[in-house]
């Protein structure tokens, strides 16, 4: 906490000390607060010359810049430094000139949250906590059960109904506590945060919680760095909550303001059709209106995003655009992203290369331009969407009858 100033409302503009809050006591709940820092401070320590020194390709390279204790330990999982890889064939399906994909599944539970959720265990840690609770459709709460368990924490989950089997599998392997809400991901939420009142229990709720997106924010430091400190114009990343996006904008503009880059790229946020509140934010300019989340993405299922407001302002911040998809350009955009680059993308991270494809047919996104996609979540952890993609392998007889045939079909030997 070296360099943290306070915290700032992102709706009345208070400012608090970074000590008791998580919202706004003015603005209650909906007052998501924004974690400041000294950044002439954090300049003279974080330069380029210092971070080609430092050693640990993790996450915690940043740590000047993530709102924990210098003395606090960490998670030893691999959370961060995730690969950067170019992506030619599909750079050119998708029609721009340069494309690399930033694969987020590689995390220690497959996903960005994990970036979040190490930083959450770590504040459990500080705040003396021996239990930490979340509400999730997933990922975030893998990825809470999987640092907990490897810091020594209980974890306590409250899952919607609807949460895929294989999240809720992984779950159950870290040892957490699984409660599934006969009802929504409202339900589950609401559930969670009054357990964490009543019971003394570190909230990891991204929503509401300033320190998480914190967390989030390294994937586009990471960005930065690995490209020698040279952005590309566009970065896409898709939106649920809104938490992603938003540390995604701050992560360049911090850069920017810290003298790393010279300039911020375009973010692009994609949503699913079904479930695009923020882009109807973004276009309106208005407040939040509440939907009823209809897509197959279920990581980006989200009705009543918390963190609408800051991620509308971090995209406007970055001269970026909002786009939305549609469920059968996710699954498209699941295939071709295996098929082209070799990265299995579960479907909210393929939203991300699906907006891509449309921002650049629409023209939002020029074709002469250079752009990331991040890849928020394995493939693995939601079979069925993979298999609603892809469809069902052949199958042969034991002694290779109808081998030929199947392969002449394919092309793969010669008529
Ligand atoms: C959570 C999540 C997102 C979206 O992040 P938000 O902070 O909810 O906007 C995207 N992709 C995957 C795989 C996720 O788990």
């Amino acid at each position: 906490m070296e360099f943290v100033t306070g915290l700032r409302c992102v709706f009345c503009g208070g400012d608090y000390p970074a000590k008791r809050h998580l919202t706004c006591p003015r603005c209650g709940i909906e007052g998501i607060l924004d974690v400041q820092y000294d950044y002439r401070a954090v300049a003279r320590r974080l330069t380029r010359r210092v971070l080609a020194k430092r050693a640990g390709n993790s996450q915690w390279r940043y740590r000047e810049l993530l709102p924990v204790r210098t003395e606090s330990a960490v998670p030893d999982l691999a959370v961060g430094w995730t690969p950067l890889t170019a992506a030619p064939a599909l750079g050119r399906h998708i029609g721009i000139a340069s494309l690399m994909l930033k694969d987020d599944g590689r995390n220690a539970t497959g996903s960005m949250k994990d970036r979040a959720s190490a930083v959450g265990v770590v504040k459990a840690r500080e705040a003396r906590r021996k239990i930490i609770a979340c509400a999730s459709t997933g990922n975030a709460a893998s990825s809470c059960a999987g640092m907990a368990a490897s810091m020594g924490l209980k974890s306590v989950i409250f899952v919607p109904e609807r949460a895929p089997e294989p999240k809720v599998t992984q779950l159950l392997i870290f040892g957490a506590t699984v409660l599934r809400v006969r009802g929504s991901y409202e339900d589950a939420f609401r559930l969670c945060q009054q357990a964490c009142e009543r019971w003394g229990w570190y909230n990891r709720n991204s929503g509401i919680n300033p320190y998480l997106v914190e967390g989030k924010k390294t994937v586009g430091l990471e960005i930065g760095e690995q490209l020698g400190w040279e952005v590309p114009d566009w970065v896409a990343v898709s939106v649920g909550d809104g938490c992603t996006i938003a540390g995604v904008c701050k992560a360049f503009r911090e850069l920017q303001t810290l003298g790393l880059t010279a300039r911020m790229p375009r973010v692009l946020g994609v949503q699913a059709e079904g479930a695009a509140p923020v882009t109807a934010c973004f276009e309106s300019g208005g407040t939040l209106v509440p939907v009823a989340p209809r897509t197959l993405a279920d990581s980006i299922a989200v009705g009543v995003p918390r963190n609408w407001k800051k991620a509308v302002l971090g995209v406007r911040d970055s001269g970026g655009a909002m786009i939305n998809v549609t469920d059968e350009e996710i699954l498209d955009a699941m295939r071709y992203t295996g098929r082209l680059a070799g990265v299995f993308a579960e479907p909210a991270a393929a939203t991300a290369v699906a907006g891509l494809r449309r921002a650049v047919a629409e023209g939002v996104v020029p074709r002469r331009a250079s752009a990331v996609a991040i890849i928020t979540g394995n493939g693995l952890k939601d079979i069925r969407s993979a298999k609603e993609a892809v469809g069902e392998p052949f199958e042969i007889a034991p002694d290779g009858g109808g081998l030929e045939e199947i392969l002449r079909s394919r092309g793969l030997v010669a008529l």
